[in-house]
């Protein structure tokens, strides 16, 4: 098949949801071809820098092969295993027990799922159930941020707190309710960091009197706020959050989907507040993004409220027939390998400094507002007036124009529909690569100056 008429046949056939924009207007679709470390290369034969990790994912980089023997050699061996009833697999069992060794103190109950949204629809059924058996049957309110993403199944993006994903469904549900985003180039408070968790912790007490804090369940937040624009709390935020759901006998749930697996420095976003959630979602580098796979973990408070007895088993109506998949569970532990014994874990956290030097670096560029920079998670929100702080006209027009500008420099990265960069590069990501990222960033600015 030619590049045209597979982007002739993508347009006909495939449905691409939450495309706004096209990037490279007449082309249609990049239809990509090949991945080897931190580059993809497209039909047309362009090679490009995927400053992106896929879509915050494939964090060990492309062409990994000990994955790909992980995975061929599981499927050889037993492709399928349902995890409902009474079967268990090893690969599983086995992952569930990294999971348990490598999260937050307390998180030692695994629940498998298919990716991120799934993960958050699960805590939520678990959530539910809990309060249920625990006596507890009025607690069904539950919180999340202005700004959060939780996901696009429909319970996830009611949680979700971006209008986009609400629009066109009857969503938020009636459970569902956000508070404003700890979001300091524009907080309502000014940027002072303590300013900015007290407004927090005054906003989430004021929305759980409002609702009575007999009525709710729990407070969903994202360690940094990924899907949001990469907005990142101030040091601190998550402590005092987690302090403040105790107070009020709510539970916490922290969504590493984005953060988890070395994202932000260390294995898990929530480390840096040495915070442990009661509930925490992860996928996308879980698997690396080279097999779906999501999961939900949970604390021994939890677990007790609604165990049916010591042998993990949970007396509720759910359950995916790819939970615990084989593969991708293999394919998980041979990521956790890379991440821990490979050296992978560390070199993110030596090359994410590197990246907030650059970035801080291109600050003073004219079209730079803020720089937001945690580890290999990064944005830069750019911005029309950077006195007044005034946005773009036409906001998909800035963002198109960026994302085209991005793939004529050779670098894939995140445009937001506001004008804001998304960066998060693999942590797999070498010195060498990481100027290459940078260099062709600046170029970028540059040309759409
Ligand atoms: N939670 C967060 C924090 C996410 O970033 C995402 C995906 N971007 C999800 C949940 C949903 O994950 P998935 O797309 O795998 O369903």
């Amino acid at each position: 098949m030619t590049a045209n008429s597979l982007v002739e046949s993508d347009r006909t056939h495939l449905i691409h949801p939450v495309t706004a924009f096209r990037t490279h207007e007449k082309r249609g679709a990049t239809v990509l071809t090949e991945g080897k470390g931190m580059y993809l290369s497209d039909i047309e034969g362009n090679r490009l820098l995927d400053a992106f990790a896929g879509l915050w994912c494939v964090n060990v980089g492309y062409g990994q092969e000990s994955i790909v023997e992980a995975a061929a050699e599981q499927m050889r061996r037993l492709p399928y295993a349902t995890g409902y009833f009474h079967y268990a697999n090893e690969p599983a069992i086995r992952l569930a027990e990294r999971l348990a060794e490598l999260s937050p103190p307390g998180l030692d109950r695994v629940y498998f799922t298919l990716g991120g949204s799934d993960a958050v629809d699960s805590a939520i059924r678990f959530i539910v159930h809990y309060f249920n058996a625990t006596g507890r049957p009025a607690k069904k309110q539950m919180i999340a941020l202005d700004k959060g993403y939780h996901g696009s199944s429909t319970t996830g993006a009611g949680l979700t707190g971006l209008p986009a994903f609400h629009r066109q469904f009857d969503v938020p549900h009636a459970w569902q309710h956000h508070i404003p985003a700890p979001y300091a180039y524009r907080s309502p408070v000014g940027s002072d960091p303590q300013a900015i968790i007290d407004h927090s912790v005054a906003q989430l007490r004021a929305k759980v009197e409002e609702l009575g804090a007999g009525n709710v369940a729990a407070f969903f937040a994202e360690p940094v706020q990924g899907s949001g624009g990469v907005i990142v709390p101030p040091k601190g935020w998550l402590k005092a959050m987690r302090a403040l759901c105790d107070e009020l006998d709510i539970l916490l749930v922290v969504d590493e989907v984005i953060t988890g697996f070395g994202r932000t420095g260390p294995m898990f976003g929530c480390e840096h507040e040495g915070v442990s959630p009661d509930l925490m979602t992860v996928a996308k580098g879980l698997t690396s993004g080279y097999a779906p796979m999501g999961a939900v973990l949970m604390n021994d408070k939890v677990y007790a409220g609604i165990a049916d007895g010591p042998d993990n088993h949970l007396p509720i109506g759910h359950g995916f027939t790819y939970s615990g998949h084989p593969v991708s569970a293999a394919v998980g532990l041979e990521v956790m390998r890379l991440y821990t014994e490979g050296g992978i874990l560390g070199n993110g956290q030596v090359r994410g400094v590197r990246l907030g030097e650059g970035l801080a670096a291109l600050a003073d560029h004219p079209l730079v507002g803020d720089v937001r920079h945690t580890g290999m998670l990064a944005a830069l929100e750019l911005v029309a007036d950077k006195r007044t702080k005034a946005r773009f006209d036409g906001a998909l027009d800035i963002s198109n124009r960026l994302a085209t500008a991005g793939y004529r420099n050779g670098i894939i990265f995140r445009a937001f529909a506001d004008g804001t960069i998304g960066l998060a590069p693999a942590i797999s990501c070498d010195a060498d690569d990481m100027e290459v990222l940078l260099a062709r960033l600046r170029a970028t600015l540059d040309a759409v100056l």
